[in-house]
């Protein structure tokens, strides 16, 4: 079963706020957020073997972690803007979830 779609999402301060329809918050941090960017250009893609092949770790620019807006793609997923320009990453709702659990846990 896949996510429902957040009943809110807004930035407080350097953190995403997403509220889910079940009543749980998440406070995703943005640069924890933008870390964990799953563009291929960031994540890496596997090869036909199933290996990925991580590109070798660039220093983050300026503006990497700042949030310039985002957009909700189809009925799944959100895509940030970041102020450095990148703006390859769709986060789905499932994902987002997942990246909320791991900060509890951790
Ligand atoms: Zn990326």
């Amino acid at each position: 079963m896949s996510q429902q779609a957040p009943s809110s999402v807004q930035q407080i301060g350097r953190e995403l706020v997403i509220v889910w329809p079940d009543g749980r918050e998440d406070y995703l941090d943005l640069e924890s957020l933008r870390r964990s960017c799953p563009c291929a250009m960031c994540k890496g893609e596997p090869d036909l073997h199933g290996r990925i092949h991580k590109p070798a770790a660039r220093p983050y620019g300026l503006g990497a972690f700042l949030l310039q807006r985002w957009a909700t793609v189809g009925s799944y997923a959100i895509q940030p803007y970041w102020q450095d320009g990148h703006s390859d990453g769709i986060y789905s709702f499932d994902f987002l979830r997942e990246l909320g659990s791991r900060v509890e846990t951790a």
